[in-house]
């Protein structure tokens, strides 16, 4: 994500508390206050500019979505989407994602979404990787039980290593894309980074991987 700065995203975010949540720890446990319903709730992890979560919202209106961003810089876009289109059922949180279970109860979450996260392809960087196991250990914490996580990515080395790490967890793999674009799946919703790179003719990767407890 190239990052530029922006010294007025700070106030923006402040001003727009209906759509950006600030202190989300307060909200643990009451997201479904926050959305005033019992519909389920879908996470997308480092959402960047919210296309993705945008276009869901549209798409699912019954489904409650959150975006976690960890740069104001980046999320600001998001926001703006989630105003100009009025989205009763989006909502983002400016976090690091890393503290996922100080924002969520167990249970609370009924699907994660991963879209082309950061691939930190150095042995070295593994842990920092939204598949590692610490990652994929957090989200089993707060999503309900045999809660799912979706995941694509144009990144074949991150995609190979995440169906391992997946694996590894014992996570039950399914519906393995090696060419989305082409492949009969219905409904995409493309990410930034999804249209950027299919694009520049790009291969898609995407999996869904199951919870089994
Ligand atoms: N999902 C978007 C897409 O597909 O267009 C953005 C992809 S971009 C490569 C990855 C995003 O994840 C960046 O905006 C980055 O700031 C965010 N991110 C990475 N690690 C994060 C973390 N620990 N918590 C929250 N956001 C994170």
């Amino acid at each position: 994500m190239r990052l530029r700065n922006k010294p007025w995203a700070g106030e923006f975010i402040a001003e727009h508390s209906d759509y950006a949540i600030s202190n989300p720890e307060n909200y643990k446990g009451k997201w479904h206050e926050v959305f005033g319903n019992q519909n389920p709730i879908h996470i997308e992890v480092g959402t960047g500019k919210g296309q993705f979560l945008a276009g869901m919202s549209q798409q699912n209106p019954n489904i409650n979505y959150i975006g976690i961003e960890l740069f104001d810089s980046v999320i600001v876009a998001a926001i703006q989407k989630a105003v100009d289109k009025q989205l009763s059922n989006f909502k983002l949180l400016n976090v690091n994602a890393k503290n996922l279970t100080e924002y969520f109860d167990q249970g609370e979450i009924d699907r994660v979404y991963l879209n082309f996260s950061d691939p930190w392809p150095k042995v070295r960087h593994a842990k920092r990787r939204l598949t590692y196991k610490s990652f994929l250990q957090m989200y089993e914490n707060v999503l309900v039980k045999g809660g799912e996580i979706h995941f694509k990515t144009d990144n074949q080395g991150l995609f190979e290593y995440s169906l391992i790490s997946f694996s590894e967890y014992g996570l039950r793999l399914k519906y393995i894309s090696l060419d989305l674009h082409k492949s009969d799946f219905e409904g995409n919703v493309m990410t930034e980074y999804e249209e950027k790179f299919s694009e520049k003719g790009q291969r898609i990767y995407r999996v869904e991987a199951k919870y089994m407890n």
